[in-house]
């Protein structure tokens, strides 16, 4: 099982930047809930640990001192930038990184940006910086700059929600990709968890359309169907439609004749 430690910047009286109508608290957050979320729902054997989860205060010693005794594998802090220019995404490592930590740069920067190419977010590079929550930390560490608060193109960008998923789903991809974390297959719908008495909400007005028409007789709705039952349904659609077809060419037929019936009477008038 390998721990991620996920740090939201700021929070509670430190809003961190401050922007045209977001704060950085806010939006990091949003981004770092998100990428717990994901992570954990799509990817096996990861547990994802937050410095916090809730608009709270903490200093940055009490963040890097849970991380380091939690014993995680990596720990990506996330911020917004602020100071205005043509805004963008950056990430820092320590200026005595590691190898490691300089690996997890790497991949998460690459993957964040890849996403973010369609939303044209200039990339300002990744960086080395003497910060304390990627110096302190003992494991692989690297902070994210998501976005210029303060700079308008960039702050209408986080204010919507697939700018928001592709900066969640960029650290997903960066984080999974370096600790090489296997994806959940997907489980197909399975039959022995549930009453097959009992039809499915989505399948009730079909199933009782079937069953007034007589395809079928009503019982065992979540039961599967064998070739033999399925050629007995498919028969009694043949059956319904060719009569269908006979029906309409009776009808025609009739139209027909009262149309020369008409044109008779139009005639000899
Ligand atoms: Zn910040």
């Amino acid at each position: 099982m390998k721990t991620v430690w996920i740090d939201p910047g700021h929070g509670g009286k430190d809003p961190g930047a401050v922007g045209i109508g977001v704060l950085e608290k806010d939006v990091v957050l949003n981004i770092s809930l998100g990428v717990k979320k994901r992570l954990e729902a799509e990817y096996e054997g990861v547990k994802v640990q937050l410095s916090r989860s809730t608009d709270v205060f903490l200093e940055l010693r009490e963040r890097t001192d849970a991380a380091n005794k939690a014993g995680a594998d990596l720990l990506v802090s996330i911020h917004c930038n602020a100071g205005g220019g043509a805004g963008g995404f950056e990430s820092f490592r320590y200026t005595g990184a590691s190898a490691a930590s300089r690996s997890l740069q790497n991949v998460l920067h690459t993957e964040i940006m890849a996403l973010l190419k369609p939303f044209n977010v200039r990339d300002r590079g990744q960086k080395a910086a003497n910060l304390h929550m990627v110096r302190e930390s003992k494991m692989p560490a690297v902070l994210t700059e998501n976005l210029f608060i303060d700079v308008a193109s960039d702050a209408s960008k986080l204010k919507r929600k697939d700018v928001i998923d592709a900066l969640i789903a960029g650290h997903v991809l960066g984080i999974a990709k370096y600790l090489g974390l296997k994806k959940k297959e997907e489980k197909p719908v399975s039959n022995l968890n549930r009453d097959i008495h009992v039809v499915s909400s989505w399948a009730a007005s079909a199933w009782e359309e079937m069953t007034k028409n007589g395809y079928v007789d009503g019982s065992r709705p979540g039961a599967p169907v064998t070739r033999e039952e399925n050629a007995v349904m498919m028969n009694r659609l043949r059956k319904n439609l060719l009569q269908l077809i006979a029906g309409n060419r009776e009808q025609l037929a009739e139209m027909e004749k009262r149309l020369q019936a008409i044109e008779a009477a139009e005639i000899t008038k």
